[in-house]
Formats: C-alpha cells, sequence, structure tokens
C-alpha cells in the first residue's frame, strides 16, 4: 500500500513561507511527479513527506494512517537522492544490503532481497565490483536498489538523474518507468525537467513558489492548462503568447482578427503551440511574418517567425524550404487556441471555456 495524503500542509524557514498550505492525495500505485522551476519548493515538499522536515502545520496520512509526527524510519517509504552517496569501499551487495543490515535483518533474507533486487535492476552481475568500477547510470541503479530491498510503500525520488549526461537521462528515465510497471509502488518524483514530468507521469503536480498550480495526466495539462504558467512550461518549445484584445466575439493584435474565440472583451493573451500553428504562403492565414532564424533537428525544424504581433516560435518538417528571409503567413486554426486573462488564469482553451 502506498497512499499518501496531504491536508493543508504548511511550511515555513522562520517567517519564510516556504509551502503555503498545500492539499494533495497520492493514490497507490501512482507514478506521481512533481514539476516547477528551480525554488518553487519541491524538494521540501518531498522531504515534508519523508519526515525529513517538519510541518508547520498540516497532516500527512501515509495509507490512512496520521504520520504528520512519525521518525522518516517508521513511514515505511525509501528516498533516492541526487547525489547517490554509495560507500566506495563496499561491494554493490553490500552497498544495496547495507539499510538492512542496520535494521538487524538475518542474512539470509538480506542475500534474498539484494538477489531480487539486483535481478529487476540488472544488476546482477556487477554484485561483487565496488562503486568506482560502475558507469554513472549503474551507480544510480544500485542507489536505487538500495531503496527496493526496503520493500517500501512508497518511493521518493529527488532529482536522480540530473547528474548524468543526456543519453544516459533518457535511458535512465525509462529503466524508472519500466521499474514503476514491474513493482506497481507508489513513485513520486522530483524534476525541474517539464520533460521527464511528460514522459514519466500518471499524474503531474506542476508547483510554482510553494502552491500547486495544476494536478493533471499529462495530456490533460498540455491540451486544458488551467493557467498561462502551466502552458508555457509543459511543452518544448514553450507555447508563444501574443497580447491581443478582444471585442467579446473577435479577438485581435493591433488591426489583424485571429479568431473568434474569446469570452470576454478588453485584453488578453493569446496563446499557441508551435506545432499548432500552421504555414502558408505569404498573404495568406492570420498573420504575415518572415523567419528570422531556422533551427533544424532532424525531423523537426524550428522556425522564428517574427510579426506585426510579435515573435512566434512554429514548428516545421526538418526538410522544409523555408529559410532566414522567407515570408509566410500563418494560421491559427481556433481548435488550438487558448486564451488568457491579466490574472494568468486560463479563460477557454481550443474554444472550450475552462
Ligand atoms: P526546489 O527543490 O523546488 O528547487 P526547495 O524546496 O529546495 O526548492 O526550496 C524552496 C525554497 O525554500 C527556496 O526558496 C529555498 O531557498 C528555501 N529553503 C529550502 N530549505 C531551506 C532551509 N533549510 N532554510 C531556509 N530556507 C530553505
Ligand atoms: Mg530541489
Amino acid at each position: 500500500m502506498g497512499k499518501i495524503q496531504l491536508t493543508q500542509v504548511r511550511k515555513s524557514f522562520g517567517d519564510v513561507d516556504v509551502i503555503p498550505g498545500i492539499d494533495l492525495s497520492i493514490e497507490d500505485g501512482e507514478f506521481v511527479v512533481f514539476v516547477g522551476p528551480s525554488g518553487c519548493g519541491k524538494s521540501t515538499l518531498l522531504r515534508l513527506i519523508a519526515g525529513l522536515e517538519d510541518t508547520t502545520s498540516g497532516t500527512i496520512a501515509i495509507d490512512g494512517k496520521d504520520a504528520t509526527n512519525l521518525p522518516p524510519a517508521k513511514r515505511g517509504l525509501a528516498m533516492v537522492f541526487q547525489s547517490y552517496a554509495l560507500y566506495p569501499h563496499m561491494s554493490v551487495r553490500k552497498n544495496i544490503a547495507f539499510p538492512l543490515k542496520m535494521a538487524g535483518m538475518p542474512d539470509s533474507e538480506q542475500a534474498a532481497r539484494v538477489e531480487r533486487a539486483a535481478k529487476v535492476l540488472n544488476l546482477t552481475s556487477y554484485l561483487d565490483r565496488r562503486p568506482g568500477q560502475l558507469s554513472g547510470g549503474q551507480r544510480q541503479r544500485v542507489a536505487i536498489g538500495r531503496a527496493i530491498v526496503r520493500e517500501p510503500s512508497a518511493f521518493l525520488f529527488d532529482e536522480p538523474l540530473s547528474n548524468l549526461d543526456a543519453a544516459l537521462r533518457v535511458g535512465m528515465r525509462q529503466e524508472i518507468t519500466e521499474l514503476h510497471q514491474s513493482l506497481k509502488t507508489t513513485m513520486i518524483y522530483v524534476t525541474h525537467d517539464q520533460v521527464e514530468a511528460m514522459t514519466m507521469a500518471d499524474k503531474i503536480v506542476v508547483l510554482n513558489g510553494g502552491r500547486i498550480e495544476q494536478v493533471g495526466s499529462p495530456m490533460e495539462l498540455y491540451h486544458h492548462p488551467r493557467t498561462e504558467f502551466v502552458a508555457g512550461f509543459i511543452g518544448a518549445p514553450s507555447m508563444n503568447f501574443l497580447d491581443i484584445r478582444s471585442d467579446g466575439g473577435r479577438i485581435a493584435c493591433g488591426e489583424t482578427v485571429i479568431g473568434t474565440a474569446a469570452p470576454v472583451p478588453g485584453a488578453v493573451r493569446l496563446g499557441i503551440r508551435p506545432e499548432h500553428v500552421g504555414i502558408m504562403a505569404p498573404g495568406a492565414g492570420e498573420l504575415g511574418g518572415k523567419v528570422v532564424l531556422r533551427e533544424t533537428l532532424g525531423g523537426d525544424a524550428y522556425l522564428y517567425v517574427r510579426t506585426a504581433a510579435g515573435q512566434l516560435v512554429v514548428r516545421a518538417e526538418g526538410d522544409t524550404a523555408l529559410n532566414h528571409g522567407a515570408e509566410v503567413g500563418l494560421s491559427f486554426p481556433a481548435n488550438r487556441l487558448h486564451l488568457f486573462g491579466a490574472d494568468g488564469v486560463t479563460l477557454s482553451s481550443g474554444g472550450k471555456a475552462a
């Protein structure tokens, strides 16, 4: 079991309110990702759940029982850190068994659990090596092994892949996802990287300034961001934002009418993702512009298009003939438009009121 319930959890350091009050339910077996910019309180929230920090107020329940004042060791959770701090003089086997040895578990049970964890993590043939004889990814797996053998009701990961190079990160992302699929144990995973959040999570919790901006599945956040912050944070490259005016029916940038989706009159912000802007011949579409930069990635190319309403990033085919200096027309499909009020709250997404 690994159901975790936070009720009005607050944390301040001195007179700084880092977490002003959070309500959150994590279901048994879920893969939940806390994502947000650096300093938004992700690690603090995870450490509160782990019991490494005391709450200022509020309650944390684990599997229905109040755990707010339980010491970390009594919560049945296992934490995996970014710096994996293995003992360099011990073998992989001894490193993985370490928490069990500390708990006084009989040797035979220790050995059985280490074998099982090593099998899940593909570390069986490395058990007699020392950490210094392993790659970065293998060391990270040993650190995860040390958590698995405790058979926790939930795993807590704090940016476990940040120290790895890009290729290894992709591989470890897959391994942790597969680990979750085979163990089916609750995992809470902290990252500042929205790609990790999108690719790994069942449920994403977007944090900003210690508050929850939105909780939802990756595609819910992608299609129906509740705020401009979430809209800009989820998806890469970021959503384009333009300042526009609405007369209650039509929306326009200056003299250019872009669409008819606005529910309220006044100044609003229009959002559209790079992959949703249509590229047309010059003169066609809603807005004309000039390509000022092209970034070719292979399958895709990103065109930076300067328009009267501001610069937009537009996704094109990697082998598009459009280059620096090309004139284009841009179209804005109504079902792809997002509108945000002056307070940053979504007014409509895909033509439907939020
Ligand atoms: P994140 O993990 O999202 O980058 P943290 O949870 O580490 O953010 O930090 C959130 C905020 O709390 C930051 O402003 C940080 O400076 C502050 N903070 C974290 N730990 C402490 C502490 N022990 N004392 C004072 N301030 C802290
Ligand atoms: Mg952190």
